[in-house]
């Protein structure tokens, strides 16, 4: 079977180091003749609104898939008149817009911060009463990695915040005081069969996934988040892979954004669950049975950003995987990543110590991790 993949970065590139073992084949639609995943699958090379090129790979592949959620509905809307297409472009487009994105959980009973639309700086003063400070200040599109925000403190951060991003539709949204970040993973086939994922606990810098922890032990919070993601595949009719954040704000989960694709934070699964959400992706959209999710032991998963450390140094230490992307070093580029799995937590600690300091965090950065 043949897979095609609009975008060609690390994700494409991990579905497609996962599909090979199940005999499919892959292409990747990339404008860029370095794309990471060409590497390891076959390049398209064009923009993603290039008609012609996107019909040679609707011509090609048996299924289109995506590596990210900005594909111009257009594009979108083209490959599903031609292939079939998972995830449905429906949920791209809910994706790709904040607004759209907090009005579908609203409408599902799914919490969320406090929000209202904002395309003037009138509309910004207003809001400003209404979800009160502190705020954050969003782009509803285009926004990834804590780009096109900002945190609004004291109504002297009003104007300035306005002037950076005024030039595009915004959303404000209450500050969450949040105790901790989770990400909730689910898979729905073909037939509606539908898999869930142990709860990740995620740690963030400067608005960029650092460290992901799983399993997070809180069963109550993860069945919440597993009921929340039901809602929204069913609603969505999804095939596919679906990462959901969550803000834990008083033992309660408050939806951030959804990602209708794999996601960073389910990296870890590769070695620390019984089947890897690539793997689970796949399975997916090609109709196949999917695989069962449980944790394999407990797992923490590092970005690497900017560069990748020495394998030497990482591989000495005990359960350590070493994954590169085969990209450039560049200041706050994702260029890999690390995971520890561990049959007990004391092992885990131990090992994340010794990790830590290679990616140039301190031991002990993240916490007592658990
Ligand atoms: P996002 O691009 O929306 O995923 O935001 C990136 C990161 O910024 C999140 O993972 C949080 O750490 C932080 N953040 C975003 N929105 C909020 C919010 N409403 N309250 C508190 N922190 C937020």
């Amino acid at each position: 079977m043949n897979v095609g993949i609009v975008g060609g970065g690390q994700l494409a590139r991990m579905l497609a180091l996962a599909g090979y073992p199940l005999n499919l084949h892959f292409q990747i639609l990339d404008p860029a003749a370095d794309a990471c995943a060409g590497q390891v699958a076959g390049l398209v090379q064009g923009d993603y609104d290039d008609e012609a090129r996107l019909n040679q790979l609707a011509d090609w592949a048996d299924v289109v898939t995506f590596d990210f959620e900005n594909v111009p509905a257009a594009a979108a809307r083209l490959l599903e008149q031609r292939v079939t297409v998972y995830p449905p472009a429906r949920a791209l487009a809910v994706a790709q817009d904040r607004l759209f994105e907090k009005t579908l959980f609203w409408e599902l009973g799914i919490p969320t911060p406090t929000f209202a639309t904002v395309d003037s700086l009138e509309e910004l003063q207003g809001a400003v009463l209404r979800v009160e400070l502190p705020a954050v200040l969003k782009t509803r599109r285009l926004g990834y990695d804590g780009k096109g925000q900002r945190v609004l403190r004291v109504p002297e951060d009003v104007e300035p915040a306005w002037r950076e991003l005024g030039g595009a539709p915004l959303l404000l949204e209450g500050f969450v005081p949040f105790e901790r970040e989770v990400s909730v993973l689910a898979a729905r086939g073909r037939d509606g069969e539908t898999v869930f994922y142990p709860l990740v606990e995620n740690h963030h810098r400067d608005g960029i996934l650092r460290l992901s922890r799983a399993p997070c032990l809180k069963p109550g919070l993860e069945q919440e988040g597993w009921d929340y993601a039901r809602r929204l595949l069913e609603r969505l009719n999804y095939v596919g892979l679906l990462a959901i954040e969550f803000f834990v704000h008083e033992d309660r989960l408050i939806a951030n954004e959804m990602a209708p694709r794999v996601h960073n934070s389910g990296h870890w699964t590769i070695e620390g669950a019984e089947t890897s959400q690539f793997e689970n992706h796949l399975r997916a959209i090609l109709g196949l049975p999917l695989g069962p999710t449980a944790a394999v032991g407990q797992s923490v998963m590092l970005n690497c950003i900017g560069a990748m450390p020495e394998p030497a140094a990482v591989l000495a230490v005990a359960g350590a995987h070493y994954h590169a992307y085969g990209k450039a070093p560049r200041p706050g580029r994702k260029v890999g990543h690390l995971t520890l799995r561990a049959a007990a937590s004391d092992a885990l600690r131990t090992g994340l110590e010794r990790l830590l300091p290679l990616i140039g965090f301190q031991p002990g950065e993240f916490g007592p991790i658990g």
